[in-house]
C-alpha cells in the first residue's frame, strides 16, 4: 500500500513506459489496416503525460484522472486521443476522491459508455472498445486478481483479428481488415496490463 501521489506517479510511469516500448508495434498494426500512426500518436499523449506527472499526481483522483484525459485530448490526436481523453475524463467524473474497490468498475463502465456515446461504436466493431468491454464485464463479475484481468485484454485484443471493422480508419477497408489486430484494441490492452501490475498490491 502506498499513498495516493506515489500510487499515481507509478500508474503515471507504467502507463507512459508500456506505450513507448510498445510504439513501434502499435504503428505497425496501425501501417496493416490504419494510416500508422497509433504507436507515435499514443507516445506523444503518454510522454506529456509524464512530462507533467508532478503536477499530474498531486491532484486528486478525480481531477487527476480528468487531467490526464484533457492531456490525452490535446496531444494524442486521431481518433484514439479524444476516445481516450473521454475515457479517462469521464473516469474522473465518477470517481470519488477516496475511491475503494467497488469505484472501480462502476466509473470503468460509466467511462466506457461515455466513449461510445463520443465513437458510436459498439462491442464487435473491432475497436478498443472490443478490450475495453470485456475487461468491465470481468471486474463487474468479482474478478479483481490483476493478472486475470491483463490475461482477458489481451484474450480480447487478439480475439479481434478476425473481426470485420466497422468503425475508425479500418472500416474504409472492409474485408482486408480481417486478419489483423485492431491497433487501439492492443493498445488498451497494454494500457490495462500496465494499470493492472501497478494496482496489484493495492
Ligand atoms: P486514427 O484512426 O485517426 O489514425 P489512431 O490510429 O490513433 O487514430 O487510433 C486508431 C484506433 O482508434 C483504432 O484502432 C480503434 O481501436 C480506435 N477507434 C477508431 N474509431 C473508433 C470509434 N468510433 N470508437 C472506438 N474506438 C475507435
Ligand atoms: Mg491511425
Amino acid at each position: 500500500m502506498q499513498d495516493a501521489v506515489s500510487l499515481r506517479a507509478a500508474l503515471v510511469k507504467a502507463v507512459a513506459e508500456v506505450v513507448g516500448s510498445h510504439a513501434d508495434e502499435l504503428t505497425a498494426l496501425d501501417q496493416a489496416i490504419g494510416d500508422g500512426d497509433h504507436g507515435i500518436n499514443m507516445k506523444r499523449g503518454f510522454e506529456a503525460v509524464a512530462a507533467d506527472a508532478a503536477a499530474l499526481c498531486a491532484k486528486p483522483w478525480p481531477d487527476f484522472l480528468k487531467s490526464v484525459g484533457t492531456t490525452l485530448v490535446m496531444k494524442v490526436g486521431g481518433a484514439s486521443g479524444p476516445l481516450y481523453g473521454t475515457l479517462f475524463m469521464a473516469m474522473g467524473k465518477e470517481m470519488p476522491e477516496n475511491p475503494t474497490a467497488a469505484d472501480l468498475p462502476r466509473a470503468f463502465r460509466a467511462a466506457i459508455l461515455a466513449v461510445q456515446a463520443r465513437g458510436k461504436a459498439e462491442r464487435g466493431h473491432k475497436t478498443m472498445l472490443d478490450v475495453l468491454i470485456p475487461v468491465a464485464e470481468a471486474l463487474e463479475s468479482g474478478i479483481y486478481e490483476t493478472d486475470k484481468i491483463a490475461a482477458a485484454a489481451h484474450a480480447a485484443a487478439e480475439a479481434t483479428k478476425p473481426i470485420k471493422a466497422v468503425r475508425g480508419r479500418a472500416s474504409f477497408l472492409g474485408d482486408r481488415s480481417i486478419g489483423h489486430m485492431d491497433p487501439g484494441a492492443r493498445s488498451s490492452a497494454l494500457l490495462i496490463e500496465a494499470v493492472s501490475g501497478i494496482l496489484e498490491n493495492e
